[in-house]
């Protein structure tokens, strides 16, 4: 049994006051029966194999946090849940509040079960990500673009389907598939998709990854 960073301090503080945890199964849960003026548990426990009956003066339930995050609200502002229904990050260590989508943010309970101090310190850090954005009249772009090439481009909109961060879209007038620079993180997944060679990183050519991929192998067969 743990918990999770800094809070571990405390585990071991309540183990040393005494306190005994007992890890139950989802499939063998304890039961909790009112008796007179006191209140029954049993429990399997683990260790022993065998069940333990307490009698306890007060039985206090932690109630699990559920998201309850609008999937349509999320999915408007183009960020994306996780498989538990929480906010998604870009990156856990270095992009922890941001979403995919370049200028979301989300903290508190939004971004995961979170206690009040982890609230307010992920409600800061958002705040400072939306200042980085808020302080500029212009947004500058990332170093790694994607480009379009249109002359090979066939509309197939694989790379917009593609694209984690919702970076491109076909221009009905132009018919063109262009590339918001703002939006854009130089992924690539655009470039891996596109049947023509027509999405590509500037400063990433073909020939150039080829050559990288070549020399890291030279030498290895
Ligand atoms: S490199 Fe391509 S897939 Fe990645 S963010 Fe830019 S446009 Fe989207
Ligand atoms: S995947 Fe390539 S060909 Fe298809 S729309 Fe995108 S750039 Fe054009």
């Amino acid at each position: 049994m743990m918990t999770y960073g800094f809070t571990e301090s405390y585990y071991t503080q309540a183990r040393k006051a005494g306190v005994i945890f007992i890890q139950y199964d989802l499939a063998e849960k304890p039961r909790v029966t009112p008796t007179d003026g006191s209140v029954e548990v049993i429990v399997f426990e683990p260790i022993l194999r065998q069940k333990v009956r307490i009698y306890a003066d007060l039985v206090v339930l932690a109630t699990g946090i559920v998201p309850r995050l609008p999937k349509d609200l999320a999915e408007s502002f183009g960020a994306t849940l996780d498989r538990d229904g929480f906010f998604e990050e870009a990156e856990s260590k270095w992009r922890p509040v941001d979403s995919l989508k370049e200028g979301i943010f989300a903290c508190g309970l939004a971004h995961s079960p979170r206690n009040i101090t982890e609230s307010i310190a992920t409600a800061e850090a958002a705040a400072q990500r939306a200042l980085r954005i808020l302080s500029h009249e212009r947004m500058p772009a990332g170093k790694v673009l994607a480009e379009v090439r249109h002359s090979l481009c066939s509309l197939c909109e694989r790379c917009i389907e593609a694209c984690p961060y919702g970076a491109r879209m076909v221009d009905p007038e132009l018919e063109k598939v262009l590339v918001n620079a703002a939006m854009c993180q130089g992924c690539g997944s655009c470039a891996t998709v596109c049947p023509n060679s027509a999405s590509t990183l500037a400063g990433f050519l073909d020939q150039q990854m080829f050559d990288v991929i070549d020399s890291a192998f030279e030498g290895t067969a």
